[in-house]
């Protein structure tokens, strides 16, 4: 499966990562033109089958949560699977649904470790519903944010480079995830599994209608934005607009991830959304005076978190780096860390 190493690999040769396929950021027309230098056909929407689970044959069982989308059930579909049905209300909007099954279908595409496994999806209207394998382990957010649990180091370090291997190879595909945060990474006996990649469009199916709640801003989501999302949001309130989205701004969110691993709580806990939207959005940051760690451990928040969305480094580079990172008695290849400490699980 020479697509999906490729990316892998060349986080451990810098030499080679420019020639992977980064040249236009983001949306799903491009993805049809990256992998393994193939230009594959383009699909049109009719022409697609990606609705291809009906709904009939989902047995749906008891909610584990609702989100912004909808709800997510545990369900069976050969076999124990994850289903998030969305709650739609603005059927009508023929565009963004068809944008959202362009998405989709590129999340057929997806096989990496660190990504939940994408099984397929129900698109008959009105029941939109994306079927996935089901994940045992407990998000990120819960062990940092509920159980307070602490992660030292090393810890910090191993799941900050998985998030890392999952996030590049989303790019590499060219899929931004735009939704990034501690509550779409799973962590299963030690594996990190990233949820929820690419459906950030699907809300202006859901809360199109939406009238009064301002800015819509969920609580908990803002400090994964970068500045130059905050500033849209400030410019634009209407369901219409795209924020802009890119490779980058997912670098930012994945900074906020790492200061939550080192903290144990989200930047600018305890602010006003109007105080964080206007900070970040003139370029100011979390100060990190009280944070004990390294040089070098702080240095990546600030790439990260940098305000032009064109000095953040990108996942291969980060994974580059946090490779670098000294390591405390773990004897692990400098080249290969991910897949030793995986083959010790085994
Ligand atoms: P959010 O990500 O904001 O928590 P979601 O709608 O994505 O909202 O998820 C709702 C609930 O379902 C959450 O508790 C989440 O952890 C859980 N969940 C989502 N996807 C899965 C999955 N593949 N396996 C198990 N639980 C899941
Ligand atoms: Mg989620």
């Amino acid at each position: 499966d020479s697509d999906h190493t490729a990316s892998i690999s060349g986080s451990t040769d810098s030499d080679r990562t420019p020639v992977r396929v980064d040249s236009q950021d983001s949306q799903v027309s491009d993805t049809e033109t990256i992998t393994d230098g193939h230009r594959w056909p383009r699909q049109n929407s009719l022409s697609m089958r990606e609705w291809d689970i009906p709904f009939e044959e989902l047995r749906i069982g008891e909610a584990i949560g609702t989100g912004r989308f909808g709800t997510v059930y545990r369900g069976y579909w050969h076999g124990d699977v994850a289903i998030k049905v969305f709650k739609m209300d603005n059927l009508n909007d023929e565009k963004a649904l068809d944008q959202f099954r362009i998405e989709v279908s590129t999340f057929r595409k997806t096989r990496h470790e660190n990504l939940v496994l994408f099984m397929g999806a129900c698109m008959s209207l009105p029941r939109l519903a994306i079927v996935t394998s089901l994940s045992k382990g407990m998000t990120l957010y819960t062990h940092i944010h509920l159980r307070k649990d602490k992660f030292n180091m090393n810890k910090t370090t191993i799941v900050a480079q998985q998030i890392t291997q999952g996030m590049g190879y989303l790019h590499a595909k060219g899929i931004v995830h735009k939704d990034l945060k501690s509550k779409n990474i799973f962590l299963e006996n030690g594996k990190v599994v990233i949820t929820d990649f690419g459906l950030f469009s699907v809300t202006k199916l859901c809360f199109g209608n939406r009238k009064n709640n301002a800015l819509g801003i969920p609580a908990g989501w803002l400090c994964y934005l970068a500045p130059e999302i905050m500033r849209s949001l400030k410019a634009h309130q209407s369901h219409d607009d795209e924020l802009p989205f890119s490779k980058a701004s997912d670098v930012y969110a994945f900074g906020t991830v790492w200061y939550e691993l080192l903290c144990g709580e989200w930047p600018f806990k305890g602010q006003p959304p109007e105080a964080i939207i206007w900070q970040v959005g003139k370029g100011m940051k979390q100060p990190l005076a009280n944070l004990q760690a390294s040089r070098d451990v702080k240095d990546i928040l600030m790439l990260c978190w940098s305000y032009k969305s064109g000095d953040r480094p990108d996942f291969i580079r980060l994974l580059t780096i946090l490779d670098k990172l000294p390591k405390k008695r773990l004897a692990r290849s400098p080249s290969h860390p991910i897949h030793l400490s995986r083959s010790a699980e085994s």
